[in-house]
């Protein structure tokens, strides 16, 4: 699990040694006894996570004090303004986005397709809308993805982002077949959108390249297993805690 804390926010990317955290074909019960048996969130004191059915879309879901652990509905990114409240995406391949935005957090599956959609470009401005935090005063934690090494795609899938996002064509790179960068890609639509470039950290990792360390798609030829990155608000340190549940 990569850890990153700052003040008042906790965000966690799993790999491998957490093993496959695929709680969405799980009970809530189930997904707890997983999550609270995480050794890196196990001393956090948070309750199950939230996360939604995920489908390549660009919807963002708005988690509130009410939503029930586990799964809710059909959508690619969550935020919330609940603290201590995780949320999170899977991923096996896809390139977890996690954001914090003032009292606010967001979680984002960015896969090629919500990619080509401008998901995470979208979900901040939706952040921003929703907050009034500005995309300049936003942190975003990139986790580990398919690398342009990696991630081949066929000419047809290239002619449909020329086709959405000429600009996109930046970060293809044509060899033997088309490669995307989609880590850039993404890197790009957080830019366009007003986030500085020195507050939007990585985990460099490829996912294929590194399967021992990470569950990969595109390696395993299908569904073996999922990495689970989420956030959450935290009460400052020294600070009296929101009391919220
Ligand atoms: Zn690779």
């Amino acid at each position: 699990m990569h850890l990153f804390r700052g003040p008042g926010f906790v965000a966690g990317f799993s790999d491998r040694a957490d093993g496959s955290l695929d709680f969405s074909d799980r009970t809530p019960e189930e997904a707890g006894r997983l999550w609270a048996g995480l050794p890196a969130v196990a001393g956090l004191g948070l309750p199950p996570p939230r996360f939604a059915h995920q489908v390549h879309s660009t919807t963002l879901l708005r988690v509130g004090a009410d939503a029930p652990a586990g799964r809710q509905g059909q959508a690619d990114a969550l935020m919330t303004s609940v603290p201590a409240m995780p949320i999170g995406v899977f991923t096996a391949d896809c390139l977890p986005v996690l954001v914090v935005a003032g009292e606010a957090v967001m979680a984002v599956h960015a896969g090629w397709k919500g990619t080509r959609q401008d998901i995470t470009g979208r979900s901040i401005a939706a952040l921003a809308e929703a907050t009034g935090v500005s995309p300049a005063r936003m942190q975003v934690f990139m986790g580990p993805c398919i690398g342009s090494c990696c991630l081949e795609l066929g000419e047809e899938v290239v002619e449909e982002f020329r086709a959405t996002d000429p600009g996109s064509l930046a970060c293809f790179a044509r060899g033997a077949r088309w490669h995307l960068d989609l880590r850039g890609l993404n890197v790009i639509q957080c830019l366009e959108r007003g986030v500085a470039r020195a507050a939007i950290r990585h985990v460099n990792d490829c996912t294929k390249c590194l399967s021992d360390r990470y569950f990969s798609y595109r390696q395993m030829r299908g569904r073996h297993g999922t990495q689970f990155s989420f956030i959450a608000r935290l009460p400052e340190e020294g600070a009296p805690s929101s009391g919220a549940a």
